[in-house]
């Protein structure tokens, strides 16, 4: 066994699909996750039962590696701990040093084996540490504490931790299969995102613009969208496809140019879902947030898509998306300036669609080619993780 660093990160899964028949295969995908989200990072990861734990190697610090590791999903908590050597001296040593650095009080200890095998058990080493504490004035409690310390004994080491964080929850990305994300510069389509990564799905982004080239839209903003995603699920594949052909076509739609503009899209994603092998379509649609996303808009919108269209923030209101957003880091670049092609078309937009109305302009404009040939015409970008390639320690 190689001499332990002196501190490491451990991580718990502790979600209920733990439980089923697919434990295997569901810890396996989230080792790779991890590995591909630490891939900037030196580090050693290591089965623990039901926890994995994590050590820092050259250049990479716990702190480093903790922000990387809170935007894993399928981790449910994680902490920071200090490693011991498995004697109540060392362990008594370490905990002080916690207790000190911490400038904890108030203290209540707590103590767990994995391995029985030692002259000393649980309670000696609380009293060991309280007794500690006690002469450090650091007031141990067993009941009205303020603070805990936990302790955490194995065969070849002791782990002693004080704060456990909250993980980002739900479950490894990929678990759940592929999906298109209908993503637009906007606040709510990366919330959407977010949810369905948080959900297992791996995302495949697919940007419709207003731009005359494909390059213009790949250096905009949606770039700097998608590589803030990418922290939760790195080397994402876009698609940038041009609206012009759509916008040709659909010129003598009226009211309802919005509404096929969003069939379009959806078409566009259906087919880069079959090309991709993803399973389902995600958009950032809530029900009536704005004038035009109503029940009779989003069935003609969706008719003729043979496979789910997942709208994650359906029952969210905006203040409650615009939270998340600000939590997992999208807003900011989600309220800078940019001409979306829903917003360009969107003047007066048909409120209550008429399904037949509908089928009969998607037939007249050719709704399928247009989406074919524009999906020709697009480019296929692969974003390598969030800020480009690792820079040196
Ligand atoms: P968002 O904040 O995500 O832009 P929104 O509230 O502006 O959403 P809409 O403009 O009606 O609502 O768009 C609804 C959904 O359609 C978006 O959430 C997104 O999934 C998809 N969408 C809109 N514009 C684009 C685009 N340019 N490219 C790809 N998908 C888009
Ligand atoms: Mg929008």
């Amino acid at each position: 066994m190689p001499a332990r660093a002196e501190k490491l990160l451990i991580a718990h899964f502790g979600e209920l699909w733990l439980r089923g028949r697919n434990r295997r295969f569901y810890i396996k995908a989230l080792k790779g996750n991890i590995t591909r989200q630490l891939r900037c990072e030196s580090f050693t990861l290591e089965d623990d039962y039901d926890r994995l734990v994590i050590t820092p190697g050259k250049g990479s610090t716990t702190g480093s590696i903790a922000a990387k590791i809170s935007k894993v999903f399928g981790i449910s908590a994680y902490e920071t701990a200090y490693t011991a050597k498995p004697t109540l001296r060392s362990i008594t040593a370490t905990a002080m040093r916690l207790i000190k650095e911490e400038k904890l009080s108030g203290v209540k200890i707590n103590s767990h084996r994995s391995y029985k095998g030692f002259r000393f058990n649980s309670i000696d080493i609380i009293r060991s540490v309280a007794k500690a504490a006690q002469e450090a004035g650091a007031d141990p409690r067993l009941k009205e504490f303020k603070s805990q310390i936990y302790i955490s004994v194995k065969k070849d080491v002791a782990f002693v931790f004080s704060d456990r964080k909250r993980g980002a929850g739900g479950l490894p990305v990929g678990t759940s299969g592929r999906c298109v994300v209908l993503l637009s510069g906007g606040i709510d389509s990366p919330v959407a995102a977010w949810y369905a990564m948080k959900r297992g799905l791996e995302p495949i982004y697919v940007h419709v613009h207003g731009f005359p080239s494909n390059g213009e839209a790949e250096s905009s903003k949606i770039r700097d969208i998608i590589g803030i995603l990418s922290q939760y699920c790195p080397n994402p594949t876009t698609y940038y496809v041009p609206s012009h052909v759509f916008q040709m076509s659909a010129i003598k739609s009226g009211r309802y140019e919005l509404i096929m503009m969003k069939g379009f899209m959806l078409k566009l994603a259906e087919s880069v879902a079959r090309k991709q092998g993803a399973g389902a379509i995600v958009t950032g649609e809530s029900l009536g947030q704005v004038a035009s996303q109503t029940l009779s808009n989003i069935t003609s919108e969706e008719s003729g898509i043979a496979i789910p269209v997942l709208r994650p923030l359906i029952g969210l209101d905006k203040a409650e998306i615009t939270q998340i957003a600000k939590s997992i880091g999208t807003y900011g670049e989600s309220i800078k300036p940019y001409r979306d092609v829903c917003s360009i078309n969107a003047k007066n937009p048909a409120t209550r669609s008429d399904l037949n109305t509908y089928k009969r302009i998607a037939k007249e404009i050719k709704l399928g080619s247009v989406a074919a040939r524009s999906l020709k015409m697009g480019s296929i970008v692969q974003t390598d993780g969030h800020s480009g390639t690792c820079s040196p320690k």
